[in-house]
């Protein structure tokens, strides 16, 4: 049994760079060279180096890497029938596409097959397990043009996939990880009136309110698990607004979600950044994001703890706990070294144990 976590607890997003082989196998799967079964047995030895580097890093809260999904998102479109992949460009500030909905979506598999269970089995740390949210699913995924056949609307879509998704999130609760975490990679964009524009929606209001039916019908009747919800910071894209979000709108859109904890990217903001915790729903954890995962540019600790005291200024230190911004390798490519990323996380925890001794 695990002592209580400390103060200042340590969290990753959840990808995690993948070695050439790794890759090699997913594509081994995806051609139906390897099985599920094969392929997966093959990738606990992947899964394991993960959590163990990791561990080796010093944090309270370990993924295993993500090593056996294809992206963040493929993870579920490679379960469900009723997208074709990657047609949709994926916003204004990105040059990537995600999949579209052309047919009513049927589940074939588990979600996240045995991943779960290996990773709780495995990790000394708690764990911590990640799923793409219904509103990206099912609103992001749905255009008039190729979906409304299937679905009358994005809402009807998005409804459709939060029934597999709660099923899901009740499998990785049994499953025995500690936190199961949402990603949702465009709702600190959708605060920003030039994404909005550029999307075509016209209503936030009614946009924030789909994002909080999405992550609260995810976590409707979850019980004996954290729950988490990942506001992708985009430091990784050239993403213009992302620097001056309207905070307090997105924090009040928080503060209406059934989770206990939300990461927000703070690592390259200003002081007006900070000041914005101010407004940061109360009771809930903040996920401080204070490493970039784009730069290759490995922080001090005490640059780290720097962030995490300017943060202390505006939100409760027993509210606070440390991760990156995102994920390190959300996308098939890798964006930085295994050693990089290695290097990043151990002063995130370095930072964590000066800031225990300052003012545990
Ligand atoms: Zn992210």
């Amino acid at each position: 049994m695990l002592a209580e976590a400390p103060i200042f607890p340590t969290y990753v997003v959840g990808s995690l760079p993948r070695d050439e082989w790794v890759l090699d196998v997913l594509r081994a799967r995806d051609a139906g060279i390897l099985n599920h079964a094969d392929a997966d047995r093959i990738l606990d030895g992947a899964a394991l180096s993960a959590i163990r580097m990791q561990e080796q890093a010093g944090l309270d809260y370990v993924s295993d890497g993500e090593v056996r999904r294809n992206t963040y998102l493929h993870v579920f479109i490679d379960a469900v029938d009723g997208y074709e992949p990657d047609v949709i460009p994926s916003g204004p500030f990105s040059t990537s596409s995600i999949p579209a909905i052309v047919s009513p979506i049927v589940q074939r598999r588990p979600i996240c097959g045995n991943a779960p269970e290996y990773l709780a089995a495995n990790a000394v740390s708690r764990t911590v397990a990640a799923l793409p949210s219904p509103y990206t699913l099912g609103v992001t995924m749905w255009t008039a043009e190729r979906s409304s056949a299937a679905y009358g609307s994005p809402v009807e879509a998005m409804r459709a996939c939060a029934r597999i998704i709660n099923a899901e999130v009740k499998r990785l609760a049994a499953s025995g990880v500690d936190v199961v975490q949402l990603d949702e990679p465009w709702l600190g964009d959708v605060v920003n009136p030039e994404y909005r524009r550029a999307q075509g929606i016209p209503d936030l209001d009614r946009e924030l309110a789909l994002y909080v039916e999405a992550v609260n019908s995810s976590f409707e009747g979850v019980e004996g698990v954290s729950t988490a919800v990942h506001v992708c910071g985009h430091s990784s894209t050239t993403s213009p607004g992302s620097r001056s979000w309207p905070y307090d709108i997105l924090f009040e859109a928080l503060g209406r979600m059934n989770a206990d904890r939300f990461t927000v990217a703070m690592s390259g903001l200003n002081t007006d950044g900070f000041q914005a915790l101010r407004h940061y729903p109360k009771g809930k954890v903040l996920g401080l994001g204070v490493l970039n995962t784009a730069e290759p540019v490995v922080d001090t600790p005490d640059e780290i703890v720097g962030r995490v005291e300017r943060a202390m200024e505006h939100a409760p230190l027993e509210q606070i706990a440390l991760n990156p911004d995102c994920g390190f390798a959300p996308y098939r490519r890798n964006r930085r070294s295994i050693d990089d990323v290695y290097l990043k996380l151990k002063a995130m925890c370095g930072a964590a144990e000066t800031l225990r001794a300052r003012y545990g």
